[in-house]
């Protein structure tokens, strides 16, 4: 019991109070339902990676939103994680693809340009054909830094840069910010 209040106090959001909760309600399943968990962890680990165009998190070689055909491929936007693309795919009003980072330059936390995927998305602008690039990084420190380096190292490409509007709160992680909010960000865009 001990161990597996560890284990669950040991993922992120999860503190040692939930952690005990969550594994009281865990022993008491019936044994098929902790099998189907387990299972689904296991399965999730093993079998997703990265989509090989977006970076995405994804359970096939090119994720759906890349493999959709009507959707706007000329049309870029770029957000640090996963969960951030979610967030804009719930929304349902942005037609173009994604770039996804995996990622934000944080000096401080050693992450720098090469750790984060922007070779890639400089190889998919050479070889695609592409109008727009959105920036959408949050708008803490970091995600600000990663804007800044992105919209000088595309514009000699003479691709549009264009960053969302700010208005989102200030470390304020994607994810978390009502749909609205989202889409107001993304239609106040503003050239870089
Ligand atoms: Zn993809």
């Amino acid at each position: 019991m001990n161990r597996l209040v560890d284990e669950l106090a040991s993922l992120p959001g999860i503190g040692e109070k939930s952690a005990g909760r969550l594994a009281d309600h865990l022993i008491r399943l019936p044994r098929e339902r902790v099998q189907r968990l387990t299972d689904a962890i296991t399965d999730a680990r093993e079998n997703v990676h990265f989509c090989s165009k977006c970076y995405t998190l994804t359970d096939t070689e090119i994720c759906p939103v890349c493999s959709n055909d009507t959707r706007d491929h000329g049309t870029i936007m770029i957000v640090e994680d996963t969960r951030d693309m979610q967030a804009y795919e719930k929304t349902g009003k942005y037609s173009g693809v994604y770039h996804v980072l995996q990622g934000a330059i944080s000096p401080m936390l050693g992450i720098g340009p090469n750790d984060i995927r922007l070779k890639e998305l400089m190889t998919r602008l050479q070889n695609e054909e592409v109008s727009e690039v959105i920036i959408a990084t949050n708008s803490s420190l970091e995600g600000e830094t990663t804007a800044m380096y992105i919209s000088k190292l595309i514009k000699p490409t003479g691709i549009k840069v264009t960053r969302i509007a700010s208005g989102v709160p200030v470390g304020g992680d994607l994810e978390n910010i009502d749909e609205i909010t989202l889409l107001r960000a993304l239609d106040g865009r503003v050239e870089l």
